[in-house]
């Protein structure tokens, strides 16, 4: 048995049952990110794998929120596997099946499952577990400490968005306790949201990872209020080349900045061809970067112009590269960094409603259809399983997300929790 001097006090979601491990390694049992490290080993020696080390009682959506936030999952580099495995062995041991799948080296990604009794689609839920990095300006407070002050749980990640995952999680866990569904319920917990859906797309991408889903709720910051979609993110790279020569005979060479001058020149004139969404407006372009050129004496033999566009649901990246290409011409080559389609859920349809019922009960208000200002894994999920309507919906607050000091509402958190679980019980019909 583990002792449980070494635990710090808010780990008491987390205990161990029947660890014959020796007694130097019971020191260990602390956190998180400590169970990983334990668990490592407890691989490496070879321990029957049916042999249960670990058992973890049943967590609040507060201590499960701070366990997540003190595993560092920052991106970019990710490193999202400790806290996947984490929230796996979770899962696992309150009754889903569990698979962990990687799209790069520690880059995991979860998809947990827990069956129906009858032959109906599941619900969804999804999130991120990787965060933005911590910005430049000091911190007030410790990020990966999950301190709390007040209403406030601080850390990095917190609002966006590992307190949507641990509501969610907590949420169906409750469910999962009770007697057995009739429809099931799939989570799906992604690594690398945050530069472009990387996770959701590999998931999107390989064949049976994901199962087709009667509705999808993503669990971003929205303090709660249900949001039926939002625009997509076309990113692009726009690359011109050149030959380089010396600054005293720029005849010489082929200047790769001119070339980028130009297009700068035609996107500023860019406008779209007649899509305009009746509740997320038109497509936005931006352009964001420019650089060129290595030193001030040299013709530039390549330059790279760095654009994001904002889509409207419904409308095509194949045709929005068509366009460009036909404006910028072959001078310019066209580099794709992200490809999130927008997306949008109708209303008025029958489990929007339904949910819709639910927030008035639960917010005191009815909600009317408002499109979220970022982009999500929505639109990749919900492609690969069948197209499903798809809300987002968390207890984070969008205004805080990416911020220092980033925090969650302790209340928002609660409140997501039994909104989670309404939602699961109204549609698993538990
Ligand atoms: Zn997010």
């Amino acid at each position: 048995m583990c002792s449980t001097r070494g635990f710090r006090p808010h780990t008491i979601g987390a205990v161990c049952l029947d660890l014959s491990f020796p007694p130097a390694s019971a020191s260990l049992c602390r956190t998180a990110a400590d169970f990983i490290g334990i668990q490592d080993r407890y691989d490496k020696v070879g321990f029957p794998s049916a042999a249960k080390l670990w058992q973890f009682s049943l967590m609040t959506a507060i201590q499960l929120t701070q366990e997540l936030v003190r595993i560092n999952t920052i991106n970019p580099p990710g490193d999202e596997h400790a806290c996947a495995r984490y929230l796996g062995k979770y899962l696992e041991d309150h009754g889903f099946s569990v698979a962990l799948h990687e799209f790069a080296e520690n880059r995991t990604n979860v998809v947990a499952r827990l069956e129906g009794s009858d032959d109906e689609l599941p619900l969804c839920f999804t999130g991120h577990i990787d965060t933005v990095p911590l910005g430049a300006a000091p911190w007030s407070c410790d990020p990966f400490a999950g301190d709390m002050d007040g209403d406030k749980l601080f850390g990095r990640g917190t609002t966006d968005m590992k307190a949507g995952v641990a509501a969610f999680v907590v949420a169906a866990v409750q469910i999962s306790s009770a007697k057995r569904p009739k429809a099931g319920l799939e989570l799906v917990i992604t690594a690398g949201e945050e530069t472009g859906c990387e996770g959701a797309a590999y998931l999107a991408k390989k064949a049976n990872l994901l199962a087709k889903t009667g509705a999808i709720v993503v669990g971003e910051p929205t303090s709660n209020y249900p949001l039926v979609g939002h625009k997509g993110a076309y990113w692009l790279y726009l690359v011109s080349r050149g030959i380089t020569a010396h600054g005293s005979m720029p005849d010489k060479g082929d200047n790769a900045v001119h070339k980028a001058a130009r297009a700068v020149g035609k996107l500023a004139e860019f406008s779209w061809k007649a899509c305009r969404h009746p509740m997320l407006g038109e497509p936005t372009l931006n352009v964001g970067t420019i650089q060129g050129g290595m030193n001030l004496n040299s013709v530039p033999d390549k330059a790279v112009i760095g654009i994001d566009i904002r889509t409207v649901p419904g409308q095509q990246h194949s045709q929005i590269r068509e366009e460009l290409t036909e404006l910028l011409g072959d001078e310019i080559e066209l580099e794709e960094i992200v490809a999130v389609e927008g997306i949008w859920s109708d209303p008025d349809g029958d489990w929007v409603q339904r949910v819709y019922g639910i927030a008035e009960n639960i917010l005191g208000e009815k909600p009317e259809p408002r499109g979220a200002t970022y982009f999500t894994d929505g639109p990749t999920l919900a492609k690969a399983c069948g197209d499903p309507p798809t809300l987002i919906i968390g207890p984070g607050e969008a205004a805080m997300a990416h911020q220092t000091d980033e925090y969650c509402s302790v209340e928002r958190l609660e409140q997501a929790v039994e909104f989670y679980q309404r939602i699961a019980q109204d549609w698993c019909k538990v």
